[in-house]
């Protein structure tokens, strides 16, 4: 038996909601745990959409899918959450608050064995190590979006991780089929978001600006055999939490176009109820978003220069 073999993941949206889908796959015991019914709600019928996933892209058959599904749970409660857990993933939103929060409350709720992982994308793991409680059994495990298909996993302790932890989250990443990516010092964004993150605040600086139409910008893109452009990747990502990361350091570091790129997506998005892929429409529709399809690269014919020249001399 392996060492992580019960899991909670604390969040069932995004990332929260493929973690705990992908380890059940995988042959975890895993517990969802989230503030409300509404938003477990959600994330039951998002589990139709990694189930078809899982069968045609992942070759599933039925019974592993039915099995994947006994595997998983839900509750609004913490401390049924927590009791059995080998592994807590914290995939809740990134504000530290929110995440300062949850630690506190769990800390006295966890078995003596557990371990703590965090999934934030651009906080420090050093940040919360306090407010676990247990800072030597707590280290971060990022995981990317379609992480079935992204499957890489970033590995970063703080400065009072010790190996046995990472030794056990490690093991409990390869037992996932997940490629462990080892972060050599703490570093806000990893590896992964330290390139990304300044690539879709760059894309997203063109589209609030009216510099290009976010299908130009993810062309640009995808001419290079790429699966989706940037524009893309923030549907996926989801437009609430590329939300919270613009606007926590936009303001963090006095970066005006970043704040400005934030309230771009929550007025254009947030504020209109979507989120991207998560809700069937962000800056394309799903399924089957517009750069899928075979002439999203096709060279267009001469009629449409007029409609180009006028984009060219903003008309
Ligand atoms: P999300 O907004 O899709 O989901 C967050 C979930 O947390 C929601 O279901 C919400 O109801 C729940 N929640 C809110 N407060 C809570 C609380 N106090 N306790 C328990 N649950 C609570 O966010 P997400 O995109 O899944 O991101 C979650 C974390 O994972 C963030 O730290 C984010 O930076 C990180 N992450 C996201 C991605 C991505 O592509 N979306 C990739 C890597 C890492």
């Amino acid at each position: 038996m392996p060492s992580l073999h019960h899991l909670t993941v604390l969040g069932s949206g995004v990332l929260g909601g493929q973690i705990a889908w992908h380890s059940a796959f995988h042959g975890k015991t895993v517990v969802v745990y989230d503030i409300s019914d509404q938003a477990l709600e959600s994330y039951r019928l998002t589990q139709e959409r990694y189930a078809a996933i899982y069968a045609n892209d992942l070759g599933a058959d039925a019974d592993r899918i039915a099995a994947t599904r006994q595997r998983l749970s839900c509750t609004t409660d913490l401390p049924t959450a927590v009791a059995t857990a080998d592994l807590v993933i914290e995939a809740v939103p990134e504000a530290p608050d929110v995440k300062t929060e949850v630690y506190k409350e769990m800390a006295g709720l966890l078995p003596d064995r557990t371990l703590v992982a965090t999934n934030t994308s651009t906080l420090l793991p050093s940040d919360f190590a306090a407010a676990t409680g247990r800072p030597d059994r707590f280290c971060a495990l990022h995981f990317a979006t379609a992480l079935w298909a992204m499957n890489f996993t970033e590995i970063m302790a703080h400065p009072g991780t010790t190996r046995e932890t990472l030794t056990a989250v490690t093991e409990f990443a390869v037992e996932i089929g997940m490629i462990p990516i080892p972060v050599r010092k703490e570093h806000g964004g990893y590896i992964v978001n330290s390139w990304l993150v300044p690539l879709l605040n760059a894309a997203q600086t063109l589209v609030t600006n009216g510099i290009a139409t976010p299908e130009d910008v993810d062309r640009t893109f995808l001419v290079n055999g790429a699966r989706f452009g940037p524009m893309g990747m923030l549907d996926m990502i989801g437009m609430k939490t590329a939300h919270d990361v613009l606007a926590f350091w936009g303001d963090r570091t006095g970066d005006a176009q970043m704040t400005a790129n934030a309230v771009y997506l929550k007025e254009h998005f947030l504020d209109n109820g979507l989120s991207g892929v998560q809700t069937g429409k962000g800056y394309y529709e799903y399924p089957g978003p517009a750069y899928q399809r075979p002439d999203f690269l096709a060279v267009p014919g001469l009629d449409a220069v007029p409609s180009i020249v006028s984009q060219a001399l903003s008309d």
